[in-house]
């Protein structure tokens, strides 16, 4: 057993592969919005596993539900039926407004699952010619690290002697109607995939109304909308979805003015509260219904365990008003973020939405002050990561209380000057 953040340290060097860059904190026990180390120490967490942990650590509703599951039925595979799958896809369906949901395990596989969906869409539904479907996609996209996910990327160290890469994608600039527009003239494209914050390339938001513009501009070329809200989704951005705008519904909104609908959603991370990975692409039916048997699946996709995970996870955001609570300490954590940059000039500026913020520091992306602020933060009990070099994101989970941010805000007020 480990008794040192040291020993385990250096175990994951040893051993795991190195595909990922840790900061030196070894957590063993997690609560609400508070994480623990090995040797006792108590930390904020500002990450929330990117975005996964929306409902807290640990949280007890879920904890019970996979409990109650987990001594019932955990896996029968999708060769039969099992009582919680459907039961759970009537309920996200409803929840979010579509008519039918796919459910897999990851992000990523979410993310394949919605680019197969859109090609035998457009091959069957809209004639494109056999191999000649396209995907439209955004500059700086993070959508997973599958083979196919990084043929769109452009990160270079994603990609770098990972290749031969799957065609079909068109890349555009974010957050630019004209460049979509154009692309949209190209013959063969069936979709629109885009992040509608994107996240992981350091919290970029489109301005209003590009949104619901991209859609229109889509729905005009019968070119479907993906959004992959693996990220934004599940209140994380103070509304229930990224695509619903400003509108404060607790449920699912179908207010035109601000939401817009999606063609095809893909969730993730949150959707099971960071207890076991499960993942969803949601569409109406006459999307969804080209997909037939042995056609897609996967060996854990729909479980009854994660399922049942699922379905208490998104009660928990509804019930407990996540996205209200997120809407508001958004604010607030961005208006003390702001008075911290106006005098800082370490810290260049503070962006973001509801509790998916990003403050970027006044430095080149290669250098390692926002890691060494990091590394500073956990040392004051505050655990956030850099993305990109000079981006540092700060996601909380989404039940932190008010006095609990200005308790954060105080950390990061300390610390960010020291540089
Ligand atoms: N899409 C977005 C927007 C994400 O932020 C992520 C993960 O960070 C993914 C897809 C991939 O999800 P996963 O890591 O579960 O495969």
């Amino acid at each position: 057993t480990i008794s040192t953040s040291k020993q385990a340290i250096q175990l994951e060097e040893k051993y795991g592969a190195h595909n990922y860059h840790p900061l030196p904190v070894v957590l063993t026990r997690g609560e609400g919005v508070f994480l623990w180390d090995v040797e006792g120490k108590r930390y904020f967490d500002f990450l929330s596993a990117y975005s996964a942990v929306n409902q807290g650590h640990c949280h007890p509703r879920i904890k019970n539900a996979m409990i109650e599951q987990v001594g019932t039925l955990t896996l029968t595979s999708r060769a039969f039926y099992n009582d919680i799958l459907g039961p759970f896809e009537k309920y996200i369906t409803e929840y979010f407004g579509f008519d039918m949901v796919l459910p897999m395990n990851t992000g990523a596989e979410g993310v394949e699952t919605a680019v197969k969906l859109a090609r035998k869409w457009g091959y069957e539904r809209k004639g494109v010619s056999e191999n000649q479907a396209k995907i439209i996609v955004a500059e700086n996209n993070f959508h997973g690290r599958t083979t196919t996910i990084i043929s769109f990327s452009n990160d270079a160290n994603a990609r770098k002697n990972f290749g031969p890469f799957t065609d079909g994608f068109i890349r555009i600039p974010y957050n630019n109607l004209d460049a979509l527009i154009e692309a949209l003239k190209i013959e063969g494209v069936v979709g629109f995939l885009i992040e509608p914050i994107q996240g992981e390339a350091g919290v970029y938001v489109p301005e209003e109304g590009y949104l619901r513009k991209a859609k229109e501009a889509c729905a005009a070329q019968n070119v479907l909308f993906i959004a992959d809200e693996i990220q934004t989704g599940i209140a994380r951005t103070g509304s229930l979805l990224a695509v619903c705008g400003n509108c404060t519904c607790e449920g699912h909104c179908e207010k035109q003015e601000t939401y817009t609908k999606p063609d095809i959603l893909i969730l993730g991370k949150a959707i099971s509260g960071g207890f076991y990975p499960v993942s969803a692409v949601l569409a109406d039916r006459e999307i969804m219904d080209v997909i037939k048997p042995g056609q897609h699946g996967s060996t854990f996709g729909g479980n009854p365990l994660g399922a049942k995970v699922a379905m208490t996870a998104l009660e928990v955001v509804r019930d407990e008003k996540l996205a209200q609570n997120a809407r508001k300490l958004g604010i607030i954590f961005r208006e003390r973020m702001q008075k911290l940059v106006d005098k800082n000039p370490i810290a260049k500026l503070v962006r973001g939405k509801g509790l998916l913020n990003a403050v970027v520091i006044n430095d080149s992306p290669e250098s390692p002050t926002a890691w060494n602020i990091c590394v500073k933060l956990a040392e004051n009990g505050l655990l956030a990561k850099p993305t990109h070099g000079n981006i540092i994101r700060f996601a909380p989970p989404l039940v932190m209380t008010e006095e609990q941010l200005h308790e954060c805000c105080d950390i990061i007020e300390i610390v960010i000057p020291e540089f």
